[in-house]
């Protein structure tokens, strides 16, 4: 008998929707447009060599490296150096961390994995944004729970339509999941507006968590808010566990840094399920850690401010490409890498969703933006300016053209 080893339950329930939907964006024959492909499809800020992390990060990495004191294991749930930068750098007048409050793990991405498997139990569910970054659901489901979701409004700037937000509790709901900044909307909440949602998850018991990786990555006339810090403002009765990391806010995304920040009432028990947790990984770099912990001591001001003012400038390159363009609504974005566009379809002879829209788009002019599909929202597509500002323009012409090409 030839051997057949068969998978988990768990790993065949785990399935990233992205992945189907592209292949059927990129399904047919190739391109055979002669223009250079333009991808805006990309959350990897590095691809395109324009926007580089903050030099002391890298010479910090290299001295490190050339130490040798880094080289060896680190508790599990975080080197102590990085625990105590993230405390510091975390903490406001209002908001207190400790290094007892963090916890260490690669990149956001493990910092959420490791809390929603401390968090649920088979039958659960979370609510989620919807449109929304999808490896929410992903982890969800793998832990044979749910998400259920509350809708982002495009008409309100993509606020949370509140409603939706309180009709989709349950007696099985254990967290919100709050994405500010949002990928993929680019838009940051008010702080007025942060207090209403978190006003709902009080009413309903229910703690916060929040997917704060764009913190602080925000244009003028926006004010980022942590959710800690609203939740403290407000008397500090609605536990929040938060994810960040370096991957945007420094622009490495390889280095697999993040972590969890604990902060409120009531959160010893999962705090100590997520730290018991994560010994199975054993931790993140630990020469990452400690670079990451510099990185973070010295502040890197300069660089963030330029880095939102480099993001700005494209964001407006993007965005005023795309405002001339028949059939489509532009969202002004307020922050993070990212605008949501709406595809007014009836205003195209031969486009009927965004799949189609985004596949002849790539077909016929080799511009490659994800469609709304994928986060969850029909009909609008997502664009990433990260790319140089004459990409984008150039991005932007093209578009133009596809859409009058299509106009009804
Ligand atoms: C990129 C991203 C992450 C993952 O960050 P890593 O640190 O690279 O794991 C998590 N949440 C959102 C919304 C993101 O866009």
């Amino acid at each position: 008998m030839p051997f057949e080893i068969k998978a988990s339950e768990k790993a065949k329930r785990t399935v990233n929707p992205i992945r189907a939907i592209v292949d059927k964006v990129l399904a047919g024959p190739p391109s055979t447009c002669p223009l250079k492909r333009i991808p805006l499809s990309l959350g990897d800020p590095t691809h395109f060599g324009n926007l580089l992390p903050p030099s002391l990060l890298t010479s910090s990495l290299q001295d490190c490296a050339s130490s040798h004191k880094f080289d060896g294991y680190v508790p599990a749930f975080g080197c102590p150096n990085l625990r105590k930068s993230v405390a510091e750098s975390f903490s406001s007048e209002n908001v207190k961390y400790t290094d007892d409050d963090v916890v260490v793990a690669s990149g956001c991405s493990g910092a959420l994995e490791l809390l929603l498997t401390g968090l649920l139990n088979p039958g659960q569910n979370i609510l989620v944004p919807k449109p929304g970054f999808p490896l929410y659901e992903v982890i969800a489901v793998s832990h044979g729970c749910t998400v259920k979701y509350y809708n982002l409004n495009p008409s309100d700037n993509w606020n949370v339509d509140l409603n939706s937000l309180e009709s989709a509790f349950d007696s099985n709901t254990v967290g919100v999941l709050i994405n500010n900044p949002s990928n993929p909307c680019g838009s940051v909440f008010s702080k007025s507006h942060l207090k209403q949602i978190i006003e709902v998850c009080e009413k309903h018991n229910t703690m916060v968590i929040g997917d704060e990786v764009y913190g602080g990555m925000v244009f003028e006339g926006s004010e980022y808010n942590s959710l800690a810090e609203v939740s403290a403002e407000m008397g500090g009765t609605v536990p929040v566990v938060s994810c960040s990391g370096m991957a945007k806010q420094y622009l490495v995304p390889g280095m697999r840094v993040g972590w969890l920040t604990f902060y409120g009432p009531g959160l010893e028990e999962l705090k100590g399920g997520v730290k018991s947790l994560s010994q199975v990984v054993l931790g993140a770099c630990h020469l990452a850690q400690e670079a990451s912990s510099r990185a973070l001591d010295d502040g890197c001001e300069e660089f963030k401010k330029e880095l939102n003012l480099k993001l700005q400038t494209q964001a407006g390159a993007l965005e005023s490409g795309l405002k001339g363009c028949h059939g489509l609504t532009v969202i002004k974005p307020e922050g993070a890498m990212y605008t949501m566009v709406k595809i007014n379809v009836e205003e195209f002879k031969d486009i009927a969703n965004d799949i189609e829209f985004t596949k002849m788009l790539l077909d016929e002019k080799n511009v490659f933006a994800l469609p709304g599909t994928c986060f969850g929202i029909e009909n609008f597509f997502r664009a990433v300016y990260c790319a140089p500002v004459e990409m984008l323009e150039e991005a932007g012409v093209r578009i133009k053209e596809f859409c009058e090409d299509h106009k009804m």
